[in-house]
């Protein structure tokens, strides 16, 4: 039987009655039906979350912050089945898992924590004889609407906030993953009271789009590609309901000639190829100095071709497939015309011939800055090389892409990185380092990665509305 979506803590078919097939990429092979969900879904959903909310958000913070620690106990006791659904769903390698579920995890206590730690001005009497305070209400229903790349990572990067802040959610992961999302329904059906959580699976257009212009939702919160980031932003100005994207990236790696190159070859042979780059962070784009560029090509092409790629339950892999054939295909077909354009692919630039949606890890040397595959988010196992002339073009051709997501700087130059620190439109910036993320500081975008963060106190409070009350003595 296909799995049913979950609304008001029941689990129920789509209303037509429809399903699709969920794949594993490593296969190709089918492992679930799930539901596909349309308008009369997202309607009962919607109405679902609405009856959960006045009980929801009048809670105490320790009594939700309560709840979701037990929600992150859940999801670490259930570790095991939601790391193979994830292995098996998006094409994981088991060799990486581990980390991602341990952020989750943390993920559900900090925002557990934070429920009890907004923040707001001191009240007081601003005009004589008036008291005025500050709340921070929760705004109501929040439809959220994941990606495929970090299927239960994403959910709660949505989910943690909304519900810290008293907000009750629909969320809909992406049509390729969402069997994590499902399972996180199953283990917190005793935990969140029904209606809370409300999971419908489903297509884009089918189930997301009617999500946005459902004229009860409050609030929509994306994390997906800057086309639908739009389509999202236009969908929702009718209402003016508000939005939050986290969209695209194209991260840059800005390599110094004094930099320490052993250990930005050893972090981008991990972090290049890590999810199978497809990561909105990825270090993708690197920007060499003159004096390093050659000996860094030569030395992480090599690593490169070092990077273990095959079965993801073969504890040896480090890096597993595409997430499916329509992606694979949209990865070659990048390098293919970079080739045809002039640059050099040093190493990969094929798929792998097996069954899935295996793709080599690849280098590709030497693109011009204004050609698609510096300018366009790949999203797979490519890193560009570039070699800049002097400081100020590694700055201009870094800032010189519409995404402003992630990016780092390599050099042992203090003033140098704090310079480039200030002057680079991205949401994180790193030095000597690229990837690690934290739950207590922020995540998200500058320019068309999207507005809005994700982690941290920033992200609850984005998932409120600040009310001032003024009373006249
Ligand atoms: P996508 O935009 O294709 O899909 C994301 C979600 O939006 C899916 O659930 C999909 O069904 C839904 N959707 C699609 N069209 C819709 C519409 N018209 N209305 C409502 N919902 C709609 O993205 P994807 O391919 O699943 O994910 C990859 C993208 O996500 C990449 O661009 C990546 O950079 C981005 N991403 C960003 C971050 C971040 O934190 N900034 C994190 C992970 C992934």
């Amino acid at each position: 039987m296909a799995k049913q979506n979950y609304i008001g803590g029941k689990w129920v078919e789509a209303k037509s009655g429809a399903t699709d097939s969920v794949i594993n990429p490593a296969t190709a092979e089918v492992i679930a039906e799930v539901a596909a969900s349309d308008k009369a879904d997202v309607d009962a959903a919607v109405k679902a979350a609405a009856a959960a909310f006045e009980d929801w958000s009048q809670k105490p913070p320790r009594a939700r912050s309560e709840i979701l620690n037990q929600v992150a106990d859940a999801i670490e006791a259930d570790m095991k089945t939601l790391s193979a659904l994830e292995v098996d769903n998006v094409g994981k390698p088991e060799s990486i898992i581990e980390f991602e579920m341990d952020l989750v995890v943390d993920n559900w206590r900090f925002f557990g924590a934070g429920a009890r730690f907004l923040e707001g001005r001191a009240a007081g009497e601003y005009m004589e004889e008036h008291t005025s305070f500050l709340r921070r209400d929760p705004l109501g229903v929040v439809a959220s609407i994941a990606p495929w790349n970090y299927p239960l990572g994403m959910a709660t990067w949505k989910l943690g906030p909304a519900l810290a802040a008293g907000n009750t959610v629909v969320l809909k992961p992406s049509e390729l993953t969402p069997l994590t999302a499902l399972r996180l329904a199953e283990i917190t059906a005793d935990i969140l009271p029904p209606g809370v959580l409300n999971v419908i699976t489903g297509q884009g257009q089918e189930a997301g789009a009617p999500l946005v212009t459902h004229p009860d939702v409050a609030m929509v919160s994306l994390t997906g590609d800057v086309a639908t980031g739009k389509a999202i932003a236009r969908a929702a100005a009718d209402t003016l309901t508000r939005v939050h994207l986290e969209l695209g990236g194209k991260a840059p790696v800005i390599i110094f000639d004094d930099a320490d190159i052993e250990a930005v070859v050893a972090t981008l042979a991990e972090g290049s190829f890590y999810n199978s780059g497809q990561d909105c962070t990825a270090p993708c784009r690197v920007i060499a100095g003159p004096k390093v560029y050659e000996r860094f090509v030569a030395s992480f092409t090599e690593a490169a071709k070092g990077v273990e790629t095959g079965d993801p339950h073969d504890a040896n892999v480090a890096m597993g497939p595409m997430v499916s054939a329509r992606q694979r295909e949209r990865v070659a077909g990048f390098v293919e015309r970079a080739q045809s354009a002039g640059a050099e692919v040093t190493t990969g630039g094929q798929a792998i011939d097996r069954a899935g949606y295996f793709y080599e890890p690849s280098v590709v040397v030497g693109p011009a800055q204004d050609s698609e595959i510096v300018q366009r988010e790949v999203f797979g196992p490519v890193v560009t090389v570039q070699r800049f002339a002097d400081d100020d073009q590694a700055l201009a051709w870094a800032n010189d892409v519409d995404y402003g997501l992630a990016a780092s700087v390599w050099t042992r130059d203090v003033g140098r990185a704090m310079k480039m620190s200030a002057l680079l439109k991205f949401g994180t910036v790193w030095i000597n380092d690229h990837i690690p993320i934290v739950s207590e500081l922020p995540h998200g975008g500058f320019k068309q990665s999207g507005y809005g963060k994700d982690m941290s106190i920033y992200a609850i409070e984005a998932y409120t509305e600040i009310k001032h009350v003024m009373v006249k003595w």
